[in-house]
């Protein structure tokens, strides 16, 4: 099991092991992309084998993503909108904190943000290096958005790193994106605590956009699943609904709540609730009072 989330800091050194699986490239081989190695291939073709779903959920994950942006930044934030945005007319939340991002894909949250929010400011924040060096070359010197190599487990560095500072305003809302990240967090490393840092450092009105695994009764792979991660990735906490609302406590849930992640404002037909695909994976969007 590896010891270190990052395949470059191991030594030191800054050199690359891409025998190290890590959760980005493995990620990466769910979404079919094409920036993973062998070591990452072989933890993903463990756990399709224990959760054949698992391509179907990553899309479900970025599905709900896209959904989650759109909507904060097009209306959502619009009670919350600071003088500043009601002077030159913008609505929504303008600020998207990226945490976890993973290694970019099929429509990034600066692409969806901006097409609803064309002022939008967009920090990805993500602890495997590659992250950045990808996300740096499709972003073609975008001013409006940058890619910073940080550790969620380390919030105040986060809130206090230049790369964040330059785009990201506190004093304003803005909506922290935990999408997919806090299954890859121990419960040791206190998952909860680091929300709640994040949520007493920003404004009023802030959101919190929050997915995760969740383990399934009915589905006995869920716990298989966990099990097949922690040992060979080293991290994939498979928690519980009860564990999952902690997360939200002392913010303020929006409707329709912590659900499946096509229940979460479906923008058509719901085709699938019921699945093992539909609810391996519950999301939700809380604001800070
Ligand atoms: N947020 C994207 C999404 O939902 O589509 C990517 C999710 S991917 C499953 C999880 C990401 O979290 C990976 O890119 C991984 O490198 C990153 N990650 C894991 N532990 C982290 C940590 N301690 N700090 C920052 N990023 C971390």
């Amino acid at each position: 099991m590896p010891d270190d989330r990052s395949p470059y800091s191991a030594d030191g050194s800054g050199g690359f092991d891409s025998g190290v699986p890590t959760a980005a490239r493995v990620y990466d081989v769910m979404l079919d992309g094409k920036d993973n190695y062998e070591a990452d291939r072989q933890v993903a073709h463990a756990s399709l084998e224990v959760m054949p779903e698992l391509k179907q959920i990553a899309l479900y994950n970025r599905e709900m993503l896209h959904r989650v942006v759109r909507h904060l930044a097009a209306e959502e934030g619009s009670a919350t909108r600071s003088a500043a945005a009601e002077g030159d007319g913008r609505r929504g939340v303008d600020q998207f904190l990226d945490l976890g991002s993973g290694l970019p894909t099929a429509r990034n949250t600066h692409e969806v943000a901006k097409e609803a929010n064309p002022g939008a400011k967009v920090v990805y924040v993500d602890i495997d290096p590659l992250v950045s060096a990808h996300g740096e070359a499709i972003l073609g010197g975008d001013p409006d958005t940058a890619v910073v190599t940080g550790d969620v487990r380390e919030p105040a560095e986060i809130l206090a790193h230049p790369g964040v500072r330059a785009l990201i305003d506190f004093d304003r809302p803005v909506c922290v994106m935990l999408c997919g990240i806090l299954h890859h967090l121990l419960d040791e490393e206190d998952p909860k605590g680091i929300v709640t840092a994040l949520a007493d450092a920003v404004a009023p009105g802030s959101y919190f956009f929050i997915t995760n695994f969740t383990r399934l009764g009915d589905a006995p792979e869920s716990a298989e699943l966990e099990r097949v991660l922690l040992s060979q990735l080293g991290t994939g906490r498979v928690r519980t609904s009860a564990e999952l609302e902690e997360f939200f406590e002392g913010l303020d849930l929006l409707p329709p709540g912590l659900v499946p992640l096509p229940l979460w404002r479906p923008e058509g037909v719901v085709r699938d609730s019921t699945s093992v695909a539909a609810r391996f994976m519950t999301g939700g969007v809380a604001r800070k009072p």
